[in-house]
């Protein structure tokens, strides 16, 4: 059996006195798609967060390839080859696409990601390497904040909400650069809204429902009512 590369077990975190999530017990196994699923305020970017050392943890509830890195500074863990792609892109406003890529790859691990390798992922890009990031459409910010999360070429990458506002036909070209990201040996953690999309994207599933897991396993293990009734509460 493939060893997973990141366990999860028994994670629990939340906000001061608000727990979001509930002891949660989750395995990425190397080179897989793991989506995470469920409504709003299901706890899905906690749980990213707290991978990244965003949300505080304890140290023991996250392993990344066997070091228990919970609760460690989020530059540590990127160090360490864990990038997250945020929710809203959150670009340098007063850099060049360019500019934004570079500075994903400043204190990464050397490997097949480089300028060049992300502008033949998202050709759009190197069209408008020397314009402001912001100035382009959500999509391409959308290409240049996943191009500046490969920059630093980590073992794991979480996708917070990747599609959101954003127009069918440019989720259609993101979801189409997934596949090639997966060959260079990554793995992937999507959390995603559109839950058909992320089903069809993803090789297991995890469900969340009020800070715990209400379902997971491969999707084509369970009907399209089974996860509905796993997302909403049945
Ligand atoms: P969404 O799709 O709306 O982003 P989500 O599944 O990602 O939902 P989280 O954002 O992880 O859910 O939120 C989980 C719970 O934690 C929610 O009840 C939310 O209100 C709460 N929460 C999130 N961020 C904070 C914060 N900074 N301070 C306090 N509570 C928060």
């Amino acid at each position: 059996m493939i060893e997973p590369i990141l366990v999860l077990r028994g994670l629990k975190a939340g906000y001061g006195d608000f727990q979001a999530l509930f002891g949660i017990d989750l395995d990425l196994r190397e080179g897989e798609v793991l989506a995470l699923i469920g409504a709003n305020g299901a706890g899905k970017s906690t749980l990213i967060r707290s991978i990244m050392g965003l949300v505080p943890s304890q140290r023991e509830m996250i392993r990344f390839r066997g070091e228990a890195i919970g609760g460690m500074r989020p530059d540590r863990i990127a160090g360490r080859g864990i990038a997250l792609v945020p929710e809203g892109r959150r670009l340098f406003r007063s850099l060049t696409v360019e500019e934004n890529l570079m500075i994903g790859g400043e204190r990464g691990r050397p490997g097949v990601w480089t300028l060049d390798t992300v502008y033949s992922l998202f050709p759009a890009l190197q069209e408008r390497c020397h314009e402001l990031g912001t100035a382009l459409s959500g999509g391409q910010q959308q290409m240049v904040a996943i191009g500046r999360a490969l920059m630093a070429n980590p073992e794991v990458i979480l996708f917070d909400e990747i599609s959101l506002g954003l127009a069918p036909v440019v989720i259609k070209d993101i979801y189409a650069a997934l596949p090639a990201i997966i060959r260079t040996g990554v793995s992937a953690i999507l959390v995603e809204q559109d839950v058909g999309r992320a089903l069809s994207a993803a090789h297991r599933f995890v469900c969340l429902q009020e800070g715990r897991i209400s379902l997971a396993g491969e999707p084509r293990s369970f009907t399209r009512a089974d996860i509905t009734a796993a997302y909403f509460g049945a």
